[in-house]
């Protein structure tokens, strides 16, 4: 079995739904199981129901109707008949979670947040379901919560990988085309659950792991991975083939094209993953597997953008030594910051980090207890695997360079935005 998965992006709109179906008919479709992520940027938009919400904003009410109406628009221009059941289904799902959001009681931002986000997968996946259906390519919807179960951590929520393994063997049908959601799952309670942002790529990973997939296809508005980001950087090069612990790194340090916790489970059972481009679906994009760390063998520049550089020094002189450490690192894991690069001297400490939970601020008010901080906020860090000596011309030009550290195959640079 093949798993494919399509981003948002490739949905976006009615010509997007298209081409998914188009890309599916060019390339097979026997035995492959779809994983997709909620429509354009409905995440987002459903992040913004979120706040209203919480602030019990009067906008509620016309966020959600503005999810709608987009998903509506799609339906209208795939949909000649309007009594198709599939405007049912959708409608229903919007009846859910006006129904949550009616009742719920829970004053808790993180299980709010996933029972709410999630209908942009359950709705994106009908109708994509509905729409292969209705041109042939007869298809199982499945919902995903029943299979990928995870623990209660809202929006990082961690896979139970016995029970997952356990239902996807009983479950998926072979020989069939089947169409799932991306980035959601469910816990012991089948309450819904998250993977984190961008997590559709793990669900394919999931996926693929427990059933021993052929391969993991991820379609992409690139034509596969780039050497750099061409967002923010000029004459990006396509790489055509990566290691796993290549990719692994590239996705640490954020090449944002592949989820990073999504390389393990392929690497454990050397699964191929394939990054192609759904507007070229012929071309073979990037293949990342076993082999090669890198063809061609070119510097990659990856940038993250909002990070915070934090430094700490002893407020007595006194080293900063294992147990320091030790005790930062825990208190960083416990308020979920993320650490980008590590810089030590006998009485500083450096770290770059990302704050994705709004913790900094308490975390900061703790440190300053015993030692003295200083921080900057929206730094940027590069992160440049393989580095030549255009670095220099590349990255450097123009920008305050903060902190720069260098090892044998990797050089990141922190500087202000
Ligand atoms: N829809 C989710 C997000 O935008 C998951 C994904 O796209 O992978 O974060
Ligand atoms: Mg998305």
């Amino acid at each position: 079995m093949k798993i494919f998965k399509f981003g948002g992006a490739s949905v976006k709109d009615a010509d997007g739904v298209k081409n998914v179906l188009n890309v599916m008919q060019q390339v097979g479709h026997e035995n492959v199981l779809v994983i997709i992520s909620a429509m354009g940027k409905t995440t987002n938009a459903f992040e913004e129901v979120i706040k209203n919400y919480f602030e019990k904003s009067p906008a509620l009410q016309s966020s959600i109707q503005e999810v709608k109406k987009y998903h509506n628009q799609i339906l209208l221009d795939l949909f000649d008949d309007e009594e198709h059941d599939v405007f049912y289904t959708v409608n229903s799902h919007f009846e859910d979670l006006e129904y949550f959001i009616r009742s719920n009681k829970s004053p808790n931002y993180n299980f709010v947040y996933d029972q709410i986000v999630s209908f942009g997968e359950l709705l994106s996946t009908t109708i994509v379901s509905a729409y292969f259906n209705e041109n042939g390519l007869y298809n199982n919807w499945i919902d995903v919560r029943n299979l990928i179960k995870t623990d209660n951590t809202y929006r990082d929520a961690n896979v139970d990988w016995e029970a997952t393994q356990k239902r996807i063997t009983k479950n998926i049908k072979k020989n069939t085309l089947n169409i799932t959601q991306g980035f959601i799952g469910a816990d012991d309670n089948n309450f819904t659950t998250t993977l984190g942002r961008e997590g559709s790529d793990y669900s394919a990973a999931i996926f693929a792991y427990c059933i021993g997939a052929e391969s993991v296809t991820i379609w992409k508005d690139v034509p596969g991975v780039l050497n750099a980001d061409p967002r923010y950087f000029e004459n990006a090069l396509l790489l055509n083939q990566i290691s796993y612990r290549e990719a692994i790194e590239l996705a640490f340090y954020g090449a944002s094209v592949i989820h990073p916790k999504t390389l393990q489970p392929l690497q454990k059972k050397e699964i191929p993953l394939y990054v192609k481009s759904f507007i070229n679906p012929l071309l073979a994009g990037t293949s990342v597997s076993r082999g090669a760390d890198l063809e061609p063998h070119i510097p990659c520049y990856i940038v993250k953008k909002g990070q915070l550089l934090l430094s700490l020094s002893s407020l007595d002189f006194s080293f900063i030594m294992e147990e320091h450490i030790s005790e930062i690192f825990a208190l960083f894991h416990q308020h979920k910051l993320k650490v980008n690069l590590i810089q030590n001297s006998a009485i500083s400490f450096s770290v770059c980090i990302e704050d994705k939970f709004n913790n900094f601020m308490e975390v900061k008010n703790i440190l300053a207890k015993k030692f003295k901080v200083t921080f900057n906020e929206n730094v940027s860090l590069y992160t440049i695997r393989h580095f030549d000596e255009n670095v220099k011309e590349i990255v450097e030009n123009n920008k305050t360079v903060l902190l720069k550290q260098i090892s044998r195959e990797t050089m990141q640079i922190v500087t202000k935005e």
